[in-house]
């Protein structure tokens, strides 16, 4: 193992900065991990530990064949990802996605990087542009980078501001959850990576339980925005279920309370709308509520959701709530291999370069810990190509997307390259994952950084 004198600088030590650092000490170069945690919190992390989950404990669809955010998971696996190890080694049921331990999952993330020789963690916040004789620095602070930090790259970048609005599900105790009522089942009782196809607990709702639903959801008491984020917008993948309702009557039927696959077993029948709730821990104590990510205030939330058959006596061990999420306008300010244009030793990884999700935070460390390496052994760093997830992904952020109406971003199917041909739908799908994991591996071959 060769190890440079100079280390590579991380700040932030969530699912982006764990998985560069990760990457960049099996290169053979050192590396500092800057975490705040605990000497500074934020509004949603719990723990002090490395790569918490925030929120659901889902790394979402685990196939690598039909869907574009299992085709990343097998990239990463393939490049030797220390996040997809850890998540592997905790999953829990869950239909077809890759749902994790979250504390198991932390814990073999932290565990991995502490005993690696080359990898020194210190626990302090960053309140500002990093200091000068930090050559090379990877910002991976995510959606609620520290206030002082955001505000020093606002000022560098030149932008008026990084941030907007993102919700978050409510979770519930086990042994308060009516089985009576609730049954387990999967959709179409699909088995996954750890599943058997009856992972979900499902509570069923009549017509008209659903319309009450609605229309109490629709006059629910909701947190305020304060004046200067009034016109904040949301990501369209994760909106609060009273702004979905808002929508039309019959939207969340379609959305997170559709009943297809499912069929009651108290009446043979698949009910009109049902609520799905999703393990959450190892013990299985722990279940939360699928798609419903709310900004209602937490008293409106409690009667509410105690109106939904199965629900009635449920006990909350977290509510939903409303995060600040910060980002970059990365298609305006980063280059190529994710370096700011303005300072080219910073360079930016995880949620604040405008992707989303667990999976993709760390699928852009995994890429920016990479060009870190290679760029200190001075070897020459070509970015995936965009037919791969990673590409895909790395090439919308960096210059794809329209700079004027920029969104943080999950991988799909709609960022790749079109394949040739009149393939449609699963053949499409199958062929452009076949094409990407094909380039995947010719990418990874000869670079010296592949997979351990
Ligand atoms: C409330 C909430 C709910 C979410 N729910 C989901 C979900 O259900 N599913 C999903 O896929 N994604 C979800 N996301 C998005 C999720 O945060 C990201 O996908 C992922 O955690 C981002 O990874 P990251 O490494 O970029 O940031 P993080 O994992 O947040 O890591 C950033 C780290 O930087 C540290 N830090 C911040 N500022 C400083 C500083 N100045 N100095 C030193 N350290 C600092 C923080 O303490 C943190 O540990 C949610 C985000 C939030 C905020």
């Amino acid at each position: 193992m060769t190890s440079s004198a100079k280390p590579i600088h991380i700040v932030g030590g969530g699912l982006a900065g764990s998985e560069a650092a990760w990457q960049i000490a099996s290169a053979g170069v050192r590396v500092v991990l800057h975490e705040m945690r605990p000497v500074r919190s934020t509004d949603a992390h719990l723990t002090d530990n490395l790569a918490e989950l925030v929120c659901s404990n889902s790394f979402r669809s685990d196939d690598a064949v039909n869907n574009a955010v299992g085709l990343l998971h097998e990239e990463m696996r393939r490049a030797g990802s220390l996040i997809m190890r850890a998540a592997d080694a905790h999953k829990l049921p869950a239909g077809g996605a890759l749902a994790v331990d979250r504390h198991g999952f932390s814990a073999a993330v932290q565990q991995a990087l502490l005993a690696h020789p080359l990898v020194e963690l210190r626990r302090e916040e960053v309140a500002g542009l990093p200091p000068a004789d930090w050559d090379s620095v990877i910002v991976a602070t995510g959606p609620l980078t520290s206030p002082a930090l955001a505000e020093a790259i606002r000022t560098l970048s030149g932008e008026e501001a990084l941030a907007f609005f993102d919700a978050i599900a409510p979770i519930v105790h086990h042994e308060s959850i009516d089985l009576s009522i609730a049954w387990k089942q999967s959709r179409y009782d699909k088995g996954g990576p750890a599943g058997d196809g009856a992972d979900y607990l499902n509570c069923p709702l009549s017509k008209p339980e659903y319309e009450a639903f609605v229309a109490a959801l629709l006059g629910g008491d909701k947190t305020e925005f304060k004046e200067w984020e009034a016109s904040t917008p949301y990501f369209n993948g994760c909106q609060p279920i009273e702004v979905i309702a808002a929508s039309g009557p019959q939207t969340l039927r379609f959305g997170p309370m559709k009943p297809v696959g499912l069929r009651d077993p108290r009446t043979g029948r698949r009910p009109w709308a049902v609520v799905q709730l999703r393990q959450d821990n190892a013990l299985g104590t722990l279940w939360n509520i699928v798609g419903f990510q709310t900004k209602l205030k937490h008293g409106e939330q409690t009667r509410l959701f105690r109106t939904i058959p199965g629900l009635q006596g449920a006990e909350f061990a977290r509510l939903g709530g409303l995060h600040r999420n910060t980002f970059l306008n990365s298609p305006r300010l980063l280059d190529a291999t994710l370096r700011l244009k303005a300072m080219p030793r910073l360079r930016f990884a995880g949620q604040i370069t405008g992707c989303e999700g667990y999976v993709e935070s760390a699928a852009v460390g995994l890429m920016t810990g990479r060009f870190a390496a290679a760029e200190r052994l001075g070897l020459a760093s070509a970015a995936p190509p965009a037919t791969t997830a990673m590409g895909a992904l790395l090439s919308h952020i960096t210059g794809g997307a329209d700079a004027t109406t920029f969104q943080p971003m999950n991988v799909n199917f709609g960022l790749f390259p079109p394949i040739e041909g009149t393939l449609r739908g699963k053949e499409r799908k199958q062929a452009l994952s076949a094409r990407a994991l094909r380039d995947f591996d010719r990418w990874l071959a000869p670079t010296p950084l592949a997979a351990e």
